[in-house]
């Protein structure tokens, strides 16, 4: 059993903070909403009303954080932890998707405080959390990681030691990119099937079998009513939001400005993307499947009221 302080309770850490208290560890938690705390508390995890006081009495902290701006406030500002807490022997596990520079360079102040520190970003979307079956994609030594290993395998299935620090970033902002192409590429096949007469619940089944198959067809289908776990058939709420996608394809861009790499399909789901938050300030909160709605006017109240498959109005 150990003892966590985890911060960051949002659509990812609060089930990784639900998986951990059910594998019997001891789980102090913090959020600036509080709202998200209660429920994790009648779970059983311990409240915390500061990150300092969520990570005082603990040998590891996990960080679930939207940015590396705010990762690194947490660690490196002045009320931070490296600044305000004895983290002598402690284990740090960023899970956040951050650049690889400040994945490095938070790896560095820990070392400088006396601690251990990983890049363990994570991929599987909020269902994987869910499930316990998170793929870890991890940056640092591999003692590090041997000590962290136990308390990710109560969270995710798949862990990989991809190198140093920054490594984990760099592996999972590929694959973030990657997410936005298959998505916008998903979105853009479902609603030309539509416009051409199709029903999105059977062209679906045929990508399923056929070569358009993957994650996002399978397991995060835009259209809404057609999976009927997906954020889409749940008014798009939950999920990974828009916002934080802009950023890992922001991340991407400038990992291939900085390594003159050329990413134009990465490039142009960015646009894509950023035009449809540009568009609706709501959409920036919602999932990013909503951008099946810059192909389609898809109506997100029907979504919601009537999760049977429908076929939306046209126009
Ligand atoms: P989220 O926005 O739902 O949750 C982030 C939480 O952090 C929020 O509850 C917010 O209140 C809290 N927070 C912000 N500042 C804080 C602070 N200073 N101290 C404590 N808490 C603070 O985001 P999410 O979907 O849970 O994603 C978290 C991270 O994981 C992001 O970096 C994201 O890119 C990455 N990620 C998300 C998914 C996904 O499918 N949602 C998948 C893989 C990786």
């Amino acid at each position: 059993v150990a003892k966590i302080g985890f911060l960051g309770l949002g659509n990812m850490g609060a089930p990784m903070v639900e998986n951990l208290i059910e594998a019997g560890h001891i789980v102090h938690i913090y959020d600036v909403l509080p709202e998200l705390r209660a429920p994790l508390v009648a779970l059983g995890a311990i409240d915390a009303l500061t990150p300092l006081e969520a990570t005082r009495d603990v040998d590891i902290v996990i960080t679930m954080l939207p940015s590396g701006a705010i990762v690194r406030q947490v660690y490196e500002g002045p009320t931070g932890i490296f600044n305000t807490l004895d983290c002598r022997g402690l284990l740090f596990i960023d899970c956040s998707t951050i650049a690889p520079d400040d994945a490095r360079a938070l790896a560095a102040g820990a070392t400088r405080v006396g601690a251990e520190m990983i890049d363990a970003p994570v991929s599987g979307g909020v269902r994987g959390a869910i499930d316990g079956t998170l793929t870890f994609i991890v940056g640092g030594s591999s003692q590090t990681l041997e000590k962290a290993r136990p308390v990710l395998e109560n969270m995710g299935r798949a862990i990989f030691h991809v190198g140093e620090h920054g490594a984990g970033q760099t592996a999972k902002i590929c694959n973030n990119m990657m997410t936005g192409i298959l998505m916008a590429g998903t979105a853009e096949a479902l609603a030309l099937g539509v416009r051409n007469g199709l029903d999105p619940g059977v062209l679906s089944d045929v990508m399923r079998k056929s070569t358009g198959a993957n994650f996002v067809v399978e397991r995060w289908n835009p259209w809404p009513g057609v999976d009927q776990n997906s954020p889409a058939s749940k008014g798009y709420a939950g999920g990974f939001k828009l916002g934080l996608l802009l950023k890992d394809l922001d991340l991407a861009i400038q990992s291939a400005q900085s390594s003159k790499a050329a990413v134009p399909l990465g490039s142009a789901a960015r646009n894509l993307f950023q035009i449809h938050a540009l568009g609706a300030v709501e959409n920036v909160g919602m999932d990013m499947s909503i951008v099946q709605s810059l192909y389609y006017p898809i109506s997100i109240a029907e979504s919601v009221q009537q999760p049977a498959l429908m076929l939306p109005r046209g126009n």
